[in-house]
Formats: structure tokens, sequence, C-alpha cells
């Protein structure tokens, strides 16, 4: 019987060398060496072998933190990459090619879109955008050119939710590639491909990592698309150091603990928030107020580490907010131990029109707490006091 993923995500691991080691070992090595010059030549000349050549190509270490998430993802193979981004851009340039066409959900990651705005217009390939919250709009934008479909659930930072059977349905119907970017939910909460998606990708750098320490990617799917995406990736270069592979493999030896933890949190602060003098709307998947609660309980099994809320006071009140925090950090990341404040008008969407920024979701008052493992006395205790001063 296969082990349950939790028990997976602790006990995958590198054959165990003549050292005997119990924690896993790290390959920190540029290339691989071969006993004869025969070996040295089958190596090259096939490039389906499971062979060490360089860690360009591939490492155990970082094969090790790969079939972590492809069991995790019910995959049957996967590749990394050394940030979110590479993976993002890998499966864009891998799969489209001049004159084809991509859906994407509007609400995606600010890098997502600057490529499906401003670098794959350079290569001929086209963009149409769905708002998450009217999946019945979808069907309408497909054209015979239309090669992929793309999408965040939970978005960012919105926290809009997609149901990802319905999107997986129309995909099949019209033979169409689905990819979801996993990042906010993970393995351990939303497995994308039981409802039809092809390739799951994450940003490894959130919360597989958990602790704020390194950037990594994976993509992972069917194995003839994986082939492609790792001669691409062997091609051309972004690859996962073996490093920061081995920071992520300990890490998923917490994930599920830790992504429980999170959430309970999460859940906490909002029930907390919800109906608050200052707070106008309360967002989180796993509160029955969520206007998409029914299908968050469908393909989650919680509600995730993200919440976000709405200051009454807008703008300002959210650069005071900010301000008045004392506890919870002030910084670009999310999915960490510690929790993190930030307010997308004033920061990360500054530089979109206000009519830009509402069509994303992003209201002037919208706060993002990335809830961390902290006591919540503590965490409710400093969001509260900010609260009063905004
Ligand atoms: C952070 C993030 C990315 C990009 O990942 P990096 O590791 O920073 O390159 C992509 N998608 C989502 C949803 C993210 O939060």
């Amino acid at each position: 019987m296969a082990q349950h993923p939790r028990t997976q995500a602790i006990r995958l691991q590198t054959e165990r060398t003549a050292q005997k080691e119990h924690a896993t070992p790290l390959f920190l090595t540029s290339s691989f060496v071969y006993d004869k010059a025969e070996d040295m030549a089958a190596a090259f000349e096939d490039d389906t072998l499971d062979v060490n050549i360089y860690s360009r190509f591939k490492n155990p270490t970082v094969d090790e933190f790969v079939n972590k998430i492809v069991q995790l993802e019910g995959a049957e193979d996967g590749v990394a990459t050394a940030t979110g981004m590479a993976a993002v851009f890998a499966s864009f340039m891998t799969f489209l090619s001049a004159g084809d066409h991509v859906i994407s959900a509007s609400a995606v990651f600010g890098s997502t879109h600057s490529i499906l705005t401003k670098y794959l217009p350079k290569w001929g390939i086209t963009h149409s955008y769905f708002d998450m919250t009217k999946p019945e709009e979808i069907e309408a934008l497909i054209t015979p050119r239309t090669k992929m479909l793309y999408l965040e659930t939970p978005s960012n930072p919105g926290l809009d939710i997609i149901d990802l059977q319905l999107v997986g349905d129309i995909c099949r119907k019209h033979n169409i590639l689905f990819v979801v970017d996993n990042c906010f939910a993970t393995p351990a909460v939303q497995q994308p491909i039981k409802y039809g998606a092809h390739l799951v990708l994450h940003s490894a750098t959130k919360f597989i990592d958990g602790q704020g320490r390194v950037l990594g990617g994976v993509i992972v799917g069917p194995k003839d698309l994986v082939y492609q995406l790792y001669l691409f990736i062997r091609n051309t270069g972004p690859s996962l150091s073996a490093f920061n592979a081995w920071t992520l493999s300990k890490s998923l030896e917490t994930l599920f603990i830790r992504m429980d933890a999170h959430a309970a949190n999460a859940l906490a602060l909002a029930r907390h928030l919800e109906g608050h003098e200052k707070v106008s709307r309360v967002k989180y998947p796993f509160l029955p107020s969520h206007p998409q609660h029914a299908i968050a309980v469908k393909q989650m099994s919680n509600g995730g580490g993200i919440v976000s809320f709405e200051l009454k006071g807008g703008i300002d009140s959210g650069r005071k907010f900010l301000n008045a925090l004392q506890m919870l950090s002030m910084t670009n990341n999310l999915g960490d131990s510690r929790s993190i404040a930030s307010h997308p008008a004033s920061t990360t969407h500054s530089k979109l029109s206000e009519a830009e920024r509402q069509s994303v979701g992003i209201t002037p008052g919208l706060i993002r707490i990335s809830v961390g493992l902290e006591h919540i006395d503590d965490i409710i205790a400093d969001i509260e006091q900010a609260l009063q001063q905004s």
C-alpha cells in the first residue's frame, strides 16, 4: 500500500550513501564522474537516460525534492526551477509558439501578468483574461489557436476561488493545456491534478520553504510534458541549486503540520476581524461569507494561510495600519512562519491605474495578511492595536 502523503513528505529520500547518514545528504557538486569513457559517451547519447551528468541537467538532491512534490500532487513526473517565475516562464516557453493564444485569469501574480502582457507579445503569443468570479465567460474566449489556460486559486491578493473541476472539464472538451499555479494552497491543501489540471507549478519560495530562506520553483505533470520542460530547462539554464533543493526538501517534512497550523491561525484571525468596527469586509476561503466558500470547501482541505480584509478608511488607513504594526513584518514575501502584512494599493500594485486595480480586486484599503505560526493571541493583539490607530 502506498504511504500517506504526510509520510512521503518526511520519508522519501535519496538512497542512503555508504556514510549511513540519517538526514538527507546534500550533493553540492556541479558535475558527476564516469568510470569509463564508454559510460561518458552513453550518458550524452540519450537525453532520456536517468544518469547524473551535470547539475544544470539533474542532481540527486534536486531529484529528491521534485519526487516529493510529484507524490504530493499525485503527478507522474516533475522538474525543478530556480524560482517560481522560472517555472511560469518555462511553462509558457515550452508549450507556446508564435501565433498561439493563452487564456489566463486576470488575477495572476504580478510578474506572470508582466510575462503575458510585455514578453509573450514579442514572440507573437497573445492572451485573453477572464474574471475569476465569472468562469462561465471562459468558453467564449477560446479560439482555434488557444493552447493553454492558466490560473491561480486562491488568487493573490484577492483570494478568489475558481472551481477547478469546471475549468478542467472545459479544457478537456477543447483540448487545451490546463496549468495551475498552486502556490497559495500547496499540495498539502489542494491537488489540482485530481480535477483535470495537466501541469501544476509552484513558487517553492513561499509556503514550501515556509521560513523565508531560499527561492525555488517546481512543475509537475505527465511524463511526456515534463520531459519537454526538462529539455527547455536543461538547455536554457534556470535550474534549481542543490543547496536550495536540500533546504526545500527538509521543509517538506513539516509542510502538512505547518499548513494545518497556518490555516488554524488564519481562520481564527478571519473570525476575529469579521464584523470589526474598522473593517468593512474580510475574505478567507473557509469563512462561510466567502463568495466561493462552497467551492473552497469542495477542493481544499483547509482555507490556507492568507487572510485579506478591507479597511473602512481606504488608502490612508492602509498606510497607518502598516506603520502601527509592532510585531508583524512589512515585507513582500508570504508563506513564512512569521506573520506578514502588506497593503497592495500603496506597494505591489501602486503602478496600476485605479481601474486596473479594481479589475483584479485590489481596493484602496485592502490589507493582506500572511498568517504565520506565532501564538494566535499575539497575532491578533498586534493587528488589533494597529487597527485602533488606522
Ligand atoms: C511568489 C509567487 C510567484 C513567483 O515566485 P518566485 O519564487 O518569487 O519567482 C508566482 N506565483 C505566485 C502565486 C506567487 O506568490
